[in-house]
C-alpha cells in the first residue's frame, strides 16, 4: 500500500511510514462501508442453516432462491450439502444472491 501523507510504497502491516515518520492510516474496510460484504446478517443465515438448513431456508434469506428451492426438495441432499453451507458460513465465506460475502461484523 501507499503511504496516505507522503505517497511513499510502504509495508502493508506498517503502521509508521519509515518516509515521513508519519502514522499510516491504514485503509481498513472493516469500519467502512465495505462493496464485497454482504447486508445479511451473519448470525441469522448461520442459525438458519443450523436449525432449518435442509430445507434450504438459509439460502432463501441470503436470496439464492434457485438453489434453495433446489436444496429444499432434496433436502439439503440428505443433509451434506446443508453441513458444507454451515461450514463456508461459520467460516465467514458464504456469498448472497450477488455474490457479496456474508461475514461476522460483531468481532470488530
Ligand atoms: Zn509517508
Amino acid at each position: 500500500m501507499f503511504c496516505s501523507n507522503c505517497g511513499a510504497e510502504i509495508n502493508d502491516e506498517a503502521v509508521v511510514c519509515v518516509k515521513c515518520g508519519c502514522a499510516v492510516r491504514k485503509q481498513s474496510k472493516s469500519n467502512e462501508f465495505d462493496p464485497d460484504k454482504s447486508d445479511k446478517d451473519w448470525i441469522t443465515t448461520l442459525l438458519l442453516c443450523f436449525f432449518v438448513g435442509g430445507l434450504g431456508i438459509h439460502r432463501f434469506y441470503v436470496g439464492k432462491t434457485g438453489t434453495g428451492i433446489l436444496q429444499l426438495f432434496t433436502l439439503g441432499i440428505c443433509g451434506i450439502w446443508t453441513l458444507i453451507d454451515f461450514i463456508i458460513i461459520a467460516m465467514g465465506n458464504f456469498t448472497d444472491s450477488e455474490g457479496k460475502r456474508i461475514c461476522n461484523t460483531d468481532n470488530r
